[in-house]
């Protein structure tokens, strides 16, 4: 068996490669590159595909986390609560717009932000509320938008790993008040560098957003600034590049969800805690096939030994981050978030992955166990 990547952008791009090389020809001859014709097709397209009615295409997903706060007019004196345990770029957004980043743990089983926990967190100041649909499986949506609705905070969904991912039948991302993904190259939907989206009901919100991200300048008289704004534009050839991948996204979904199939069926049985299941419309879009697993470490060693690739997403919680050191946390303060920190491990999942190399992944897991 040759050796098994985590991911394989290779293979994504082999039949791709024409079309996606035309597209960026296309873009250097017509020499538009900033917010043309492509982002404006790509934000329509994305917006029909997800069922909401507004995308403000930007340039990351980080930055889609700081315009969505900003839009929603959080800034100094706020507080933003979200999960320890996600990627650093949700809570790095909070601070960016200069609000106090306030943690709380993680659900053990979905390993999402646990509503109870953020209640306990809410104070005077709280004023949003970021859930994070982490490795692609939607957060309680439901609990918390009671809870946001009752406290009066505003709910930002982090979809940047959670393309086409469903919470009881409805895609993410138009659920809260801004749904923020990431285009990053290994994401599910990924351009050809950085990248990144804004989803809103809120047309309000939408036209504040493109503000945000265009320097704050005035539609109709370009060097008239109507607020504080950055450069945060989604490129037109990225753009141009996510159109053509678009097309295939829901395919794609279907493979992802096919071999986390068979992995199930696989791996039944062994001391292994699958991801959780699909049910009442949950649909995980499987950016991420994490288990939890006892000796976690000599399990990815003996896979690395094998030609398996893994990953561990997260090593280390964010809490418990040097640069969070001001925040004065220890260990033991997010329990769940910290006992999922030693146990994930993420097992290789893509679209173009072969079942006979899930087969071998399975196999493998099994000869590590017996031994
Ligand atoms: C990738 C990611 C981001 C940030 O996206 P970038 O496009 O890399 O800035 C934010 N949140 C989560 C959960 C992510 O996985």
């Amino acid at each position: 068996m040759k050796p098994i990547p985590l991911f394989n952008l290779q293979a994504q791009h082999k039949p791709l490669r024409r079309r996606i090389l035309q597209s960026v020809q296309r873009a250097v001859d017509g020499c538009q590159f900033i917010l043309g014709e492509e982002v404006r097709l790509f934000e329509q397209e994305f917006a029909k595909a997800l069922g909401v009615r507004h995308c403000v295409g930007v340039s990351s997903g980080s930055k889609a986390l700081h315009l969505a706060l900003e839009a929603l007019g959080v800034g100094p004196g706020d507080e933003v609560i979200t999960t320890a345990c996600t990627f650093v770029a949700t809570s790095q957004a909070v601070l960016s717009a200069g609000a106090k980043l306030v943690f709380a743990d993680a659900d053990p089983r979905t390993c999402n932000i646990d509503p109870r926990e953020v209640e306990k967190k809410i104070t005077r100041r709280t004023r949003a509320v970021i859930a994070v649909h982490l490795y692609g499986y939607p957060a309680d949506l439901d609990s918390l938008r009671e809870i946001a609705k009752r406290r009066g905070l505003a709910l930002i969904e982090d979809c940047a790993q959670a393309h086409l991912t469903r919470y009881k039948g409805r895609i993410v991302g138009g659920i809260g008040d801004i749904g923020c993904f990431s285009f990053y190259p290994g994401k599910n939907l990924g351009a050809c560098g950085d990248a990144g989206a804004v989803v809103t009901q809120s047309e309000q919100l939408a036209q504040k957003l493109r503000l945000l991200r265009n320097n704050g300048s005035d539609p109709v008289d370009k060097y008239r600034y109507l607020i504080r704004g950055y450069n945060s534009r989604l490129d037109n050839i990225q753009a141009g590049i996510l159109r053509i991948k678009l097309r295939h996204l829901a395919k794609w979904t279907e493979k992802r969800r096919g071999h986390a199939r068979l992995y199930r069926r696989l791996l039944k049985g062994f001391p292994l805690e699958l991801p959780p299941e699909e049910k009442g419309g949950s649909v995980h879009s499987y950016h991420l096939f994490c288990v939890q697993a006892d000796l976690r470490d000599a399990l990815a060693k003996f896979l690395n030994e094998n030609g398996v690739s893994t990953g561990v997403y997260y090593p280390i919680p964010l809490h418990l981050q040097p640069a969070y050191d001001f925040l004065g946390h220890r260990t033991g303060d997010f329990p769940n978030t910290e006992r999922i920190s030693q146990r994930v491990l993420a097992l290789p999942i893509f679209p173009e992955l072969k079942d006979a190399q899930i087969r071998y992944i399975a196999g493998k897991i099994r000869e590590f166990y017996k031994a």
